[in-house]
């Protein structure tokens, strides 16, 4: 008998310390069959999804409604509620005609009122679609599951790497999950052990760090019969919301015990390594005075405005640095800053403007002038490196302003790789210094070519200095936010069936 399978989404990363909220605006809406149509044959959750359901003849695969946008800051409520009755709605027609569902989601949303965006989808999905129906969910690294979401899910499936590579292998694991579970009658039992850490650090890149080799261990499980789907969470430490944490999640075929000793052995490793999993941030003014006298290429790290972890893009933290120090090299700068574009779109290009560059949208920078010849203008449309994803950055202009070379871009972009310069005409290889807004990026983008990588301790509202930030909501004490905290553990236990 023909099993129909809906395939669903809802994704966004934010930081609640951007004071720039989302919009509906910001997302990408698909709906009906654009939902797989937009990601088939790209390395995307839902792509991995529909692969491994394909392989069973008898599964019709069905999409609903999808809204993913660039991390930014949480939504406005107006645009939370669109985007959560939309999706709601669009569930209502598969009541009682689906066997089961897969949602590919982040875990790292936010609304002003409604700080467990992804739990509430998941349980007022349940409501619609029934307590029989098999739900798995797909989330990031950086996703925060809560008690909420595994309550009303079957099973979760979490990246395994950092920088995020296994986007398809993540849809697959949930969907073989899904397949066990309507085929061969599988009873999944999630453990999950919440860790009182927030980590940061190249010790998390996994192809090289500690935390590598503990995502290793889970990831080898799944050769197991008894496992169904184990990873690490380690939240989004820029989404403060209540069950910010990090956590271990395993899935297991009926087998409570096992899950227990499975994660409580990764749990009780990843806090051993908490203090070598923080970031080791090289202080901005040194930087600066260090980088001035390298021969280069030098790359500045401001990860602090990072917008793929939810910044808005506009810090002029390091041009202001190196315009106090004069620094004597060519530097190649990212910036978000749409009045600026829109006058640099006025004058033309070839035309001199004064701007005020920076912290218009993050009142912690203060707006820097320069005096720029406009020299490129383009949509701000195009493709990333590697990750999926098509970026509308709005209208986009090249500034030269003395040896700054500024790619201004009119909305906060993924800035993970070279693409950005690349679209505009411009080789960051051909510049001394380049500021790159990612924690980090894939070694041939950067690393490979310069002469050093300054990990830049800048202000912003995605800094790895945690403490900086001012954490209000997540529970307390939390690593390394409080001087004293404990570590329990305390698994708790989520099964439906
Ligand atoms: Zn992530």
């Amino acid at each position: 008998m023909t099993k129909r399978i809906l395939i669903a989404g809802a994704a966004q990363e934010v930081s609640t310390f951007n004071p720039v909220f989302s919009t509906y605006e910001d997302f990408n809406i698909a709906v009906g069959e654009e939902v797989i149509e937009n990601k088939i044959g790209k390395n995307s959750e839902i792509a991995g999804m529909v692969d491994v359901l394909k392989t069973d003849s008898d599964i019709e695969i069905v999409s609903s409604y999808s809204a993913g946008a660039t991390s930014a800051g949480p939504l406005d409520n107006a645009s939370w509620e669109r985007i959560a009755s939309e999706f709601l709605e669009a569930l209502k027609p598969f009541a009682g005609e689906i066997s089961g569902a897969l949602f590919a989601m982040h875990g790292s949303m936010s609304a002003a009122n409604e700080l467990d965006p992804e739990g509430y989808l998941l349980a007022e999905s349940r409501k619609i679609l029934g307590e029989e129906i098999p739900i798995v969910y797909t989330q990031d690294i950086h996703g925060v599951t809560t008690a909420k979401m595994l309550k009303h899910a079957d099973g979760v499936s979490v990246y395994h790497t950092y920088p995020h590579v296994d986007f398809a292998d993540t849809g697959s694991r949930a969907a073989k999950q899904l397949l066990r579970q309507l085929n061969d009658g599988t009873k999944p039992v999630v453990v999950r052990v919440p860790i009182p850490a927030l980590v940061r650090g190249e010790q998390l890149i996994t192809e090289s760090g500690l935390f590598g080799n503990q995502v290793s261990y889970l990831k080898e499980l799944h050769n197991d019969p008894r496992i169904l789907n184990a990873g690490f969470q380690i939240g989004n430490p820029f989404t403060d919301v209540p069950e910010l944490c990090s956590q271990v999640l395993v899935v297991t075929d009926n087998d409570e015990e096992f899950a227990k000793e499975v994660a409580l052995k990764a749990a009780s490793e990843f806090w051993d390594n908490r203090l070598e999993m923080q970031a080791d941030l090289d202080p901005l003014e040194e930087s600066v005075a260090k980088a001035a006298k390298l021969k280069g290429p030098v790359i500045f790290t401001d990860a602090a405005d990072a917008p793929s972890s939810g910044a808005s893009g506009d810090s002029n933290a390091i041009v202001v640095e190196m315009i106090r120090q004069d620094y004597p090299h060519t530097v190649l700068v990212p910036i978000v800053d749409a009045s600026a574009v829109v006058r640099a779109v006025e004058k033309g290009i070839g035309g001199r403007i004064t701007a005020k560059l920076g912290g218009n949208l993050d009142r912690r920078f203060t707006p820097v002038e320069v005096k720029a010849t406009v020299i490129s203008a383009s949509d701000g449309t195009f493709p990333l490196e590697k990750w999926p994803s098509i970026e509308h950055a709005g209208p986009t202009v090249v500034l030269e302003a003395g040896k700054m070379t500024f790619v201004v871009f009119s909305r906060p972009i993924n800035l993970v790789d070279r693409a950005p310069f690349y679209a505009n005409g411009l080789d960051p290889q051909k510049f001394h210094s380049i500021i790159v807004k990612s924690p980090f990026c894939e070694p041939e983008f950067f690393d490979d070519w310069c002469e050093i990588n300054l990990n830049v301790d800048a202000p912003g509202s995605t800094s790895a200095d945690l403490p900086s930030l001012g954490h209000t909501i997540c529970a307390r004490p939390m690593f390394p936010l409080d001087e004293v905290v404990e570590f329990v553990p305390e698994p708790e236990v989520y099964s439906r069936r």
